[in-house]
């Protein structure tokens, strides 16, 4: 029964596997393949969740299958109507919501801020604080405490992982993983998944500084700003600190990244291949 094996994974990997992925924590050194997994078993999901109805047609042009089996079409398309529903929602909602309280933050920091030539904005706080506000009029943010603490070659290196945040859009991948997670039940919500994506995302600017200023540098930074704070809507260099120091230290991991890569092609094979067998 393949439409109801095709509800069955996009229930797993849009609701259930971030869960499982927010668990292994070995995916930390390669942050770079592990968001590629993380996306991949998301976009399985969707796909599954997008393949029940094109996997209930050849049952419906077969005839005796369906017959036999309505109440099984019927739940498998009903599962997905809700997935994709879901997600709809949420992906509305979020979507507004960011979007809202970042357009104030920056007007707040526009009418705060002293504005650097070299496209930062400086606000006359004594906390050492760096973060970065992402989208259109994109802003990277630094206390004049943060000016005041770090040696040239560290401040670079808080610069180099806050526009490492703006070049790749790092938002928009959150932004993606938050309409997911509010997707799912608040029942079956994992704690851990969102706090886990933050953490590769923050480790993949890190590299961005270490190429800029070099470990050690990057390094004393992280520690130097992780006492200051950051609003919810902005990307802030603090978070999680002693983990991501740790991550500095291991360094890339070749196997690691196989592994995740490997974990990716599944998650995005399984929903194929299900759908090839309901038309085979
Ligand atoms: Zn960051």
């Amino acid at each position: 029964m393949v439409p109801l094996a095709l509800a069955g994974v996009a229930v797993a990997l849009v609701w259930l596997a971030p869960g499982l992925l927010a668990r292994q924590r070995r995916l930390r050194p390669a942050p770079r393949a592990a968001l590629v997994a993380w996306q991949a078993v998301s976009l399985g999901g969707v796909l599954a969740a997008l393949s029940v109805a094109p996997a209930v047609l050849p049952l419906l042009l077969g005839g005796d299958d369906l017959r036999s089996h309505p109440w099984l079409v019927a739940l498998a398309l009903l599962v997905t109507v809700v997935v994709l529903g879901r997600l709809l929602l949420s992906g509305h909602r979020v979507g507004t919501r960011i979007r809202q309280a970042r357009t104030e933050h920056r007007e707040l920091v526009d009418i705060l801020g002293e504005h650097d030539r070299d496209g930062l904005v400086v606000l006359q706080h004594p906390t050492p604080t760096a973060y970065c506000i992402p989208g259109r009029g994109s802003r990277v943010v630094l206390t004049r405490g943060v000016l005041d603490a770090l040696p040239d070659d560290q401040l670079a290196a808080v610069v180099a992982h806050e526009r490492a945040h703006l070049r790749a859009r790092h938002d928009l991948l959150l932004e993606f993983f938050t309409v997911l997670h509010e997707s799912v039940p608040p029942g079956l919500r994992s704690r851990t998944a969102m706090a886990e994506v933050r953490l590769l995302v923050e480790a993949l600017a890190d590299r961005a500084a270490v190429r800029r200023s070099g470990a050690v540098a990057t390094a004393r930074a992280l520690v130097a700003v992780a006492e200051g704070r950051a609003p919810e809507v902005a990307m802030a260099a603090s978070t999680s600190a002693p983990v991501r120091l740790h991550l500095l230290a291991l360094g890339s991991q070749p196997l690691t990244a196989s592994l995740a890569y490997a974990l990716a092609v599944v998650a995005v094979a399984l929903p194929l291949a299900l759908l090839g067998l309901a038309w085979a």
